[in-house]
């Protein structure tokens, strides 16, 4: 069986020069995510800890003739052309659409931006005659965060080229608003978060609700962190992710009859938890917050780990987080155990977990590099019989967040 190395993880090409038709063709990146421990636990306040990863989305800004803000990308059909000429009067307006879907993430950002240069009182620059031609090197669905990917870039982009200088903060808040409000899905700050402020080689220890971070020095050395996508697409996903969303804001209402003091649901001890817990009736809602109580500890073990240096600790974690999501969150399903269970029957697999939304996607396995060419034979035979999916395999580095990329021969702006 052919041992599939997925491409994310080599660096993207740049495509196009440093000048266009005598104008200047500006290049932005936006990297993907993976996120290390705290799954689920940033819809609720609670922590977790992402790092940005060298894969991500490319968009490519050049001129064009007619006053349009025009967007494409080379991995989804069609495009989204606005009216660049009347953006700095507050409105949004598309003169022709056919994307299949993905134009919504276009369109929840820019109006985003718009709306929060509006609250600021801030001028809204004009922005037409230009082509945005977008590229990814990473799977998609597959809990990398592709989407988020999207968002940032798009929300910086806009702000590079119509020189607002918003704070990064305010570009992620503007990204989240896009997929809650325009896309539908009630996903969390962590991705924006991790994608607008990682930095190469560390991870990020965020508090969702604060938004207070520190970077944590990543040195997996003797391991290595493997991601392998299992292959099965998230079908129904959003829909589970937002069921979750919704248990999680019926349990924070119950305990907050009972606790009106505790500012968020994120903000729960395993103490003050464990006086509550016998108060709530409903067995579905207790699972779901044992797992969120078990995941903020989780995190803040695995940061203290990664501090020592303990890897053995910290996989252990992993592995432990993702028996929370399987038996008390019910979020991973058969393909993702299966990959886990897999993966950690490999001698020199120290610990694995599914990463993102669940149901589908990747894992995260912590691995031994001497013995990766085996691991990876042995998952790919193993997983497939179970399964009948061929997984793939990527080795990401670990990376800053979203950044113009200068074309050579271009003065630094
Ligand atoms: P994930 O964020 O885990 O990759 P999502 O389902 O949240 O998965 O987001 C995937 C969606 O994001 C795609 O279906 C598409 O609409 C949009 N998207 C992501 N990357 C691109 C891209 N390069 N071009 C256009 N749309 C994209
Ligand atoms: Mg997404």
């Amino acid at each position: 069986m052919p041992i599939r190395w997925g491409k994310g993880h080599q660096q993207m090409s740049q495509s196009g020069g440093p000048l266009d038709q005598g104008r200047r063709t500006r290049v932005f990146f936006a990297p993907g995510r993976i996120n290390l421990i705290g799954e689920h636990t940033d819809y609720t306040g609670g922590l977790v800890m992402p790092a940005a990863i060298d894969a991500g989305t490319t968009a490519t800004v050049s001129a064009r003739e007619d006053a349009s803000l025009a967007f494409a990308s080379r991995d989804y059909p069609g495009e989204i052309v606005f009216r660049g000429d009347v953006l700095a009067s507050g409105r949004i307006e598309i003169i022709r659409r056919s994307d299949d879907g993905w134009g919504q993430y276009v369109l929840g950002v820019l109006t985003a931006w718009v709306e929060a240069l509006s609250a600021m009182g801030r001028k809204i620059p004009e922005l037409s005659g230009l082509s945005i031609n977008i590229e990814s090197t990473l799977p998609q669905g597959a809990g990398l965060s592709s989407s988020a990917s999207l968002t940032v870039l798009i929300a910086y982009l806009l702000d590079a080229l119509g020189r607002t200088e918003l704070p990064r903060s305010a570009l992620v808040r503007i990204a989240k608003m896009a997929e809650n409000d325009h896309v539908g899905v009630a996903s969390g700050i962590m991705d924006p978060f991790a994608i607008a402020f990682g930095r190469e080689g560390h991870a990020i220890f965020l508090h969702t609700d604060t938004l207070d971070h520190t970077y944590v020095p990543l040195a997996f050395h003797p391991y290595e962190l493997i991601v392998i996508d299992s292959g099965k697409r998230r079908t129904l996903v959003d829909s589970a992710y937002n069921t979750r969303f919704g248990e999680a804001e019926r349990a924070w209402r119950e305990i907050r009859r009972i606790r009106p003091e505790l500012p968020y649901l994120g903000a729960l001890t395993p103490q003050g938890w464990s006086t509550i817990r016998p108060m709530i009736k409903d067995p579905v809602l207790v699972r779901r917050v044992d797992h969120l109580v078990g995941e903020n500890e989780r995190v803040r073990e695995a940061r203290r780990a990664l501090e020592k240096g303990d890897l053995p600790k910290f996989a252990s974690l992993l592995t432990a987080s993702h028996r929370s999501l399987r038996d008390l969150y019910e979020v991973t399903g058969p393909e993702l155990d299966a990959l886990v269970d897999t993966a950690l029957s490999f001698p020199g697999v120290l610990g694995a977990r599914m990463m993102g939304a669940g149901f589908g996607g990747v894992t995260l396995n912590v691995v031994e590099p001497s013995k990766r060419d085996a691991f990876v034979a042995f998952v790919c035979e193993r997983y497939t019989r179970l399964t009948g999916l061929l997984p793939r395999f990527y080795r990401f580095q670990i990376a800053d967040g979203v950044r113009e990329i200068r074309l050579p021969g271009t003065p630094a702006r």
